[in-house]
């Protein structure tokens, strides 16, 4: 199995329902892998099988070549594997401040020194956050929380960034201002998967594009070619 996380013959569903079947990606370490397709197609599924919140049924999850399926959802993100799911994952009623202190405390590089820089770092790529620094997080705009989200997820120093559909219900202008931030950790060296409706700031960002439909794989590539297949781009991937 390739790269710094890796999947193989993952077999995952709901209850009795196989909804991913044996599904095969690599992530080489500092890329950016885009999981695309249309609704119901299993890309959430997927992230949530690799993060250790939905069991696997057959098959294996693999950094750096060792299993780490079977593994709580805890150990597999104490091991840098960050999700951000759909939905957020910030503490509403603390401050900006407060919500990125923990993410700094819980950070898996110790150094406090470390911890300053990335702080320091974070603020300067969302500049919006500390001019909000004192407010609540449940009070910011739905492009402010998510800048919050991806921020906490920089502190918490991931191996690899699990983001999953962070443009969701927000604005084509401030989607656009996340994409620029999302680039902006993949400049720091980050390793990402992604999973977007948006399939231009995917295609753009993406170094290896994963096409699911029902739950397998029909595309591995690079985005050029992707965007050259219009079969598969009309096939599975919709108007987006
Ligand atoms: P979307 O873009 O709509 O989120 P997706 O590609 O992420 O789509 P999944 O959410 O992974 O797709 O869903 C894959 C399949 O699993 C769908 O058929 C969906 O109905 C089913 N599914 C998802 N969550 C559950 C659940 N909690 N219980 C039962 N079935 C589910």
């Amino acid at each position: 199995m390739a790269g710094l996380l890796a999947t193989e013959g993952l077999t995952t569903g709901y209850g009795r329902i196989e909804v991913i079947h044996e599904l095969s990606l690599g992530v080489p370490e500092g890329s950016v892998v885009a999981l695309l397709g249309a609704n119901g197609a299993g890309k959430t599924t997927t992230l949530r099988a690799i993060a250790g919140t939905l069991p696997v049924w057959r098959g294996g999850v693999y950094v750096d070549g060792a299993r780490i399926d079977g593994r709580s959802a805890f150990e597999i993100a104490a091991m840098g594997l960050t999700l951000i799911p759909e939905g957020r994952g910030i503490f509403p009623g603390l401050t900006v401040d407060e919500n990125l202190e923990i993410a700094a405390n819980a950070a898996r590089a110790g150094d406090g020194r470390l911890r300053d820089g990335r702080r320091r770092r974070v603020l300067q790529m969302f500049p919006r956050l500390e001019e909000r620094i004192e407010q609540r997080a449940g009070t910011l705009s739905g492009g402010e929380q998510q800048m919050l989200a991806l921020s906490r997820a920089f502190l918490a120093t991931p191996r690899v960034l699990l983001l999953d559909e962070i443009s969701m219900g927000l604005a084509p202008r401030v989607v656009e201002q996340l994409f620029e931030s999302v680039s902006a950790l993949r400049d720091e060296g980050l390793t990402i998967v992604l999973v977007e409706q948006y399939l231009t700031y995917a295609l753009e960002l993406a170094d290896i594009c994963y096409v699911l439909a029902k739950g397998k794989v029909v595309f591995a590539g690079e985005p050029a070619e992707l965007r050259n297949s219009n079969t598969l781009a009309s096939s599975y991937l919709g108007s987006a």
